[in-house]
């Protein structure tokens, strides 16, 4: 299954956020939309960063409660890996388990065009594993 294919079917929203923004309105932002990281976009709307709740949870614990009025920009990631939607479900889970990390912006044409997360690996992971299952049940039935 390529990422185009998991696009298509949960969406291609990504909740940005700009770099300027303090950490308190990133929080914030993480917590109503229930999501794990925000990605950060210039002013041309290209990928600068990535916010995770890590990054904020690392700036709390070095800085303390005044890390809150610090601006993405300090705690984001800037060499942010970025996938195109014709890699598959293993590529990303490689990146994902090389890199430590549990989010890949999606770009295409130089522009954001969705995000996937660890937790859609896994949902769309299972359900392939669930077909293949079938399929092989199928076999062994009609062989
Ligand atoms: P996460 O596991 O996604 O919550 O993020 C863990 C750490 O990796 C944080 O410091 C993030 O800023 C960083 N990170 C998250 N996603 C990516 C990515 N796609 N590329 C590079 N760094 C990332």
């Amino acid at each position: 299954m390529t990422v185009r294919a998991i696009l298509d079917l949960k969406g291609r929203e990504v909740c940005t956020i700009a770099p300027i923004a303090t950490l308190a309105a990133a929080a914030r932002l993480l917590s109503d939309r229930h999501i794990g990281a925000v990605v950060v976009t210039g002013a041309d709307a290209r990928v600068i960063g990535i916010l995770s709740e890590r990054d904020i949870v690392r700036a709390l614990a070095a800085r303390g409660s005044g890390a809150l009025e610090e601006q993405v920009a300090q705690a984001m990631t800037r060499d942010v890996i970025t996938c195109g939607g014709d890699e598959t479900i293993s590529e990303l889970m490689h990146h994902m388990t090389a890199g430590r990390f549990r989010h890949v912006p999606v770009v295409e044409n130089e522009r954001l065009a969705g995000i996937i997360s660890i937790g859609d690996v896994v949902k769309y992971r299972l359900a392939e594993m669930e077909r293949e299952k079938g399929a092989l049940e199928e076999y062994i039935r009609t062989a």
